[in-house]
């Protein structure tokens, strides 16, 4: 069901969450295993906040839509966690909840439990029969001593210190420890919290393309690279463009290098459109070198692209080959 609905959202609305940097650098943490399920954590005053998106966002207030415009096209999935009262006024989660007197509406209220004395039927308050700390019946004088034999909890009654009347059933209302104000439950803002997990199909479609990236990853990182995977540049369009991998000396470095990556299960080739939408990137971001990863095979015109765009074309059966080429090329490049 859940399934439907993600199919449900176009492939070009999809692409475009895909490539929005958040919810890769989201994605990531499903994918690398850091995240299993995301679960709210309690904040005394905000209610549920979660943490690991917030700092994703930068700005916890968009938390909640972004995880919940993903859950709409079903790239999450939810579970109901927890339900939490704000503050009608000024929205805090800080809400205690109290009893009043039905009659005065004062919260001064005591509560006590009622026993009944079963052979002589005397129903009082808890403390009318304690003398010292045994249970003596204030009407004959027999004490009590097997509960629920020859005396039982006969139910709940309330006092209200201030109007001095008895009931037993009080009104509970709220009281705002923010902004001191009091509000019942017609008023009180009542709302469900949720724990996310990423939807399989996503897991899916998107950890196919993560295991062939995350070997490159690891090699340049382990060359002492600063690495962004999946990156983001601006280009001169003002555009931003993803790429699987952007390599740089260091965190400041101009000369960048961006890697993509493509694979073909199904063709014994990856078709030459994937070199055609990468050059369309570089030309925009100008980066100093572009190498596309093709697996296992580029096609003919895909390699004639590549050669005329001057994007570095790397042919191996898996992404491991891939690796071993790469360090080879770039030993090659370090000793030229
Ligand atoms: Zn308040
Ligand atoms: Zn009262
Ligand atoms: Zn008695």
């Amino acid at each position: 069901m859940v399934d439907k609905k993600m199919l449900e959202t176009s492939k070009e609305k999809r692409d475009e969450i895909y490539r929005d940097s958040r919810f890769q650098l989201f994605l990531n943490k499903f994918l690398s295993g850091e995240l299993d399920k995301l679960n709210p954590v309690y904040d005394p005053k905000h209610g549920y906040r979660y943490p690991q998106v917030e700092l994703i966002m930068g700005d916890p207030t968009s938390t909640d839509e972004f995880l919940n415009r993903l859950y709409e096209i079903g790239f999450l999935t939810r579970e109901l966690y927890d339900k939490i009262i704000h503050c009608p006024m000024c929205n805090s989660a800080n809400v205690s909840t109290i009893y009043r007197c039905p009659y005065c509406r004062t919260f001064d209220i005591k509560k006590s439990s009622l026993i009944e004395h079963v052979s002589c039927g005397y129903i009082d308050s808890e403390e009318r029969f304690y003398k010292k700390d045994r249970l003596v019946c204030p009407k004959c004088g027999t004490e009590l001593t097997k509960p629920d034999v020859n005396y039982r909890k006969a139910g709940i009654w309330c006092s209200c210190n201030d109007c001095g009347k008895s009931f037993d059933i009080p009104v509970p209302s709220h009281y705002c420890r923010e902004c001191k104000a009091d509000f019942t439950f017609e008023d009180a803002k009542y709302r469900n919290t949720y724990s996310y997990s990423l939807n399989e199909a996503v897991m899916k479609e998107a950890g196919t393309h993560y295991k062939l990236v995350a070997p490159v990853r690891k090699f340049l990182q382990k060359r002492g690279f600063h690495v962004e995977s999946p990156g983001f540049l601006k280009g001169k369009s003002g555009a931003s463009h993803i790429f699987d991998i952007i390599v740089s000396t260091d965190e400041t470095a101009e000369e960048l290098l961006v890697i993509d990556i493509v694979s073909s299960p199904t063709e014994d080739h990856v078709s030459e459109q994937s070199i055609i939408s990468m050059f369309a990137k570089v030309f925009d971001v100008t980066p100093e070198k572009a190498c596309l990863i093709a697996i296992p095979k580029m096609s003919e015109n895909g390699r004639k692209l590549a050669d005329l765009y001057k994007i570095k074309l790397i042919e191996a059966e898996d992404q491991n080959v891939a690796v071993n080429v790469l360090e080879a090329s770039l030993n090659q490049a370090s000793t030229e």
